[in-house]
């Protein structure tokens, strides 16, 4: 039995081995409340400032007890809100068209590559575009123009309902994405060309509106987004250039169009190794009955294709802007050989384009060589088309008083062949009219065509034109454009254009009678003329 000494120090030692434990337990609880309330909030803030800083604004903190902490966590939540409402808000500017209000192009391919990785049924690409919004803009307006776009999405939003995605992908170029079979139900309802092809009414304007499309199809043309869209593209823009209302895609575009890139890089380098040649083609005067005119025509000589035509690469340097550096070439091939032909007396053209007429600098280049040889110009003409000269009149009336101060000539060419308007043509310093070849030719075969003939010929000495009948092919036509009292003929009746050797060996050289020399049976010809 215990004695009372050792009971004592019995429940005194367990008195405190009691009073340790509780300070124990109330040091663990204190260490756990202040872990709970203090500890982990604080790591949990931390964490999400780390997150937040990382770009991720999904950061939603949980309020603890602890009241200045909580006032931390309250802070953070609402700032990383703030983040979100306003990455929401960027990233909706930045998929969205501010004009019309569809998504944009980014979006478009986005939700392309979502839609072709998770697609289980064909899709329908299909783009299309406003070909004429340049020209209601030029003469319209900015807001009339934005208009038309926003009416044109308006409908696009109807006629393509149940669309994936219906976007404006850059100016006047929209695209929907639809399931194929939803496309077909669509145009068969509402084809394509009245979308394309429509007359919208604003304020006081009639609008017509004329576009061109371009369909891809998924799976078949390509399973990738990127290429897809390509493709729905390329297809549109040969629409365009073959002035179809749209395009399904077919392979062989592509290959049309990794040729036509091809051969804008050979064109640019012909550019740079002069890989020109320049045909000649003499003009008869039809009141002296010889040679004095000649048409300076271009030919590309193509390391591989050999000689291509103007009707090869013309187009293409337009498009491009090759065309200023060509006619530069063009022009200083005829400086170089226009003392020659001054020396026979030959007058010789050169064909400028739309772009020409544009280009104030290319009136510098010119006046750099008329003020090393002055006398050149008056040895040249320059031809230009009625529609290049109304594409900017002003601008074309600007430059081409500065060619016509130097003592160019200046030449309307293939009057005839588009809306003709001969008294607005009058404004701009012209002395020639060449009449196209559509009004020559077979002339003397229809009534209607030699009645048009003769009043245009006759219109264009009323206005003190001279008047020259391109395209004379046959005898007949010689006969009628002497008849009809033409001053110049050109034409293979008369002569095919021919390189410069031989051009400047018929009609260059020596002191012969170039007719003659062109043309063996023009002897006799000629006196029906006289
Ligand atoms: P264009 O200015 O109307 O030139 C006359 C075109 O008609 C030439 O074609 C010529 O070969 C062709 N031609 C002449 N007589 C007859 C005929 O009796 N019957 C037929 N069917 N055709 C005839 P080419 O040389 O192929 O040139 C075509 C066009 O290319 C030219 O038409 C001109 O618009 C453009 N072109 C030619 N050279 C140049 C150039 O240096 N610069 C620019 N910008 N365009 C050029
Ligand atoms: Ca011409
Ligand atoms: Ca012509």
């Amino acid at each position: 039995m215990p004695n009372l000494i050792e009971l004592t120090n019995l429940i005194l030692s367990e008195g405190v081995l009691w009073l340790a434990l509780s300070g124990l337990l109330l040091a663990y609880w204190v260490i756990y409340r202040i872990r709970r309330v203090v500890l982990d909030p604080l790591k949990q803030l931390a964490k999400g400032a780390q997150q937040i800083s990382q770009g991720d604004f999904n950061v939603r903190i949980e309020t603890t007890q602890f009241g200045p902490i909580n006032t931390l966590v309250r802070a953070i939540n609402q700032m990383a809100l703030k983040l979100q409402e306003r990455d929401q808000q960027a990233r909706l500017t930045a998929f969205t068209d501010r004009l019309t209000g569809l998504p944009n192009r980014s979006y478009l391919t986005l939700a392309l590559q979502d839609r072709t990785q998770k697609a289980r049924e064909p899709l329908s690409i299909l783009t299309w575009s406003i070909d004429n919004l340049d020209s209601i803009q030029e003469v319209l307006g900015h807001d009339v123009a934005d208009q038309v776009l926003k009416r044109l999405a308006a409908k696009a939003k109807r006629v393509c309902r149940d669309h994936i995605v219906l976007a404006r992908v850059e100016g006047p170029v929209f695209c929907v994405i639809m399931p194929r079979r939803l496309l077909t139900i669509r145009l068969a309802k509402y084809p394509l060309d009245r979308l394309l092809r429509s007359r919208l009414r604003y304020q006081r304007h009639d609008l017509e509106v004329q576009g061109h499309a371009g369909i891809a199809h998924y799976p078949e043309h390509s399973e990738c987004a990127e290429s897809l869209l390509r493709r729905a593209e390329i297809a549109r823009l040969l629409a365009i250039k073959t002035r179809q209302t749209h395009l399904e895609f077919e392979p062989r575009f592509e290959q049309h169009s990794a040729n036509r890139l091809q051969l804008i890089a050979q064109l640019r380098e012909a550019i740079a190794l002069e890989q020109f040649c320049f045909y000649f083609q003499p003009k008869l005067n039809l009141r002296t009955n010889s040679i004095n005119q000649a048409e300076l025509l271009l030919r590309w000589n193509h390391p591989t294709k050999g000689l291509i035509a103007p009707g090869g690469f013309i187009e293409l340097a337009e498009q491009t802007g090759l065309i200023k550096d060509i006619t530069r070439l063009v022009i200083a091939e005829a400086y170089r050989i226009s003392s020659l032909c001054a020396q026979q007396n030959i007058r010789l053209s050169i064909n400028l384009s739309a772009m020409d007429l544009e280009d104030l600098t290319l009136v510098r280049f010119v006046a750099r060589l008329h003020k090393q040889y002055p006398e050149a110009a008056k040895h040249l003409m320059l031809e230009i088309t009625e529609s290049a000269a109304m594409r900017d009149p002003e601008q074309a009336l600007e430059i081409l008083a500065r060619f016509s101060e130097m003592g160019f000539q200046i030449a309307i060419d293939d009057f005839g062949s588009g809306y003709s308007s001969l008294a607005y043509l009058k404004r701009f310093p012209v002395t020639e009219l060449k009449i196209d070849r559509c009004l020559v030719q077979g002339a003397d075969m229809d009534t209607d065509g030699q009645i048009i003939l003769e009043s245009t010929i006759e219109m264009g000495h009323i206005m003190g034109l001279l008047v020259t009948t391109e395209g004379v092919e046959t005898e007949a036509e010689f006969e009628l454009v002497s008849k009809l009292g033409a001053d110049y003929l050109q034409g293979f009746w008369l002569s095919r254009p021919m390189p410069f050797e031989e051009f400047r060996l018929k009609h260059l050289v020596g002191n012969h009678t170039s007719l003659l020399q062109t043309k063996t049976s023009m002897a006799d010809l000629s006196q029906k003329v006289l």
